[in-house]
């Protein structure tokens, strides 16, 4: 990776063997999209190991990773931020995260819309959350071989950083876009986290 761009093996589906391979390899960051599975992985792996969670989260499963998550890449509600920094309590942790950000021309992904974003930050309600840290925003592109609409999204998302980072303040510098099939794009607009599973851990197995 480019210096400035964070790499985290998206290692969802795949067994804690995988993992501890690429652990050994040196990496230490790691992205699950499911609380459950994230929990019975960090149960079995070395403790340094940096878990990032990625997927849509619902209020009642943030206890499985509260008390050990590093980072929560896909908050899309001002109802989940209230309920993450009450489970960080609990835990006297505090907890980094990212606004997710609803750009794709798909309907099926989630996130803010830009503009209620915007707003919201303005309002200013994510400072009663005192023991979670906002660190930037996080979007999944439009799955298309077009890639001037990819590269649209992640300028729209490095734009809105620049504009929501003075008023969030220090730390609030992270864009974590691009993943297996648009991370070169996603890099080239100024991405600093790229998620990256299949080119890493192979196609995933939904099966089993
Ligand atoms: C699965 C997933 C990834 C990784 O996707 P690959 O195409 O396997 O690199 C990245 N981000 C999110 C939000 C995901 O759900």
């Amino acid at each position: 990776m480019p210096a400035g761009v964070e790499l985290i093996a998206i290692s969802k589906t795949h067994p804690a063997e995988m993992i501890q391979e690429a652990y050994n390899a040196g990496q230490r960051a790691f992205g699950e999209n499911r609380p459950q599975e994230m929990n019975s992985k960090y149960e079995l792996l070395p403790k340094d190991i940096e878990w990032h969670m990625i997927g849509h989260l619902q209020t009642n499963k943030i206890k499985y990773i509260a008390p050990f998550v590093k980072i929560v890449h896909s908050v899309d509600s001002d109802r989940l931020l209230a309920a993450l920094n009450n489970e960080a309590v609990k835990c006297k942790r505090t907890i980094d995260y990212l606004f997710e950000v609803h750009l794709a021309q798909e309907e099926s992904k989630s996130g803010w819309l830009a503009e209620e974003l915007k707003r919201y930050v303005k309002e200013g309600t994510f400072r009663n959350y005192g023991n979670l840290r906002p660190r930037g925003l996080m979007t999944v592109a439009t799955q298309t071989d077009d890639k001037k609409e990819v590269e649209r999204e992640f300028r729209t998302l490095r734009d809105m950083l620049k504009e929501l980072a003075p008023i969030v303040g220090d730390g609030f510098d992270t864009l974590s876009m691009g993943m297996t099939h648009d991370y070169q794009t996603a890099i080239a607009c100024g991405s600093t986290m790229v998620r990256i599973g299949s080119m890493i851990f192979g196609e995933r197995d939904y099966s089993k």
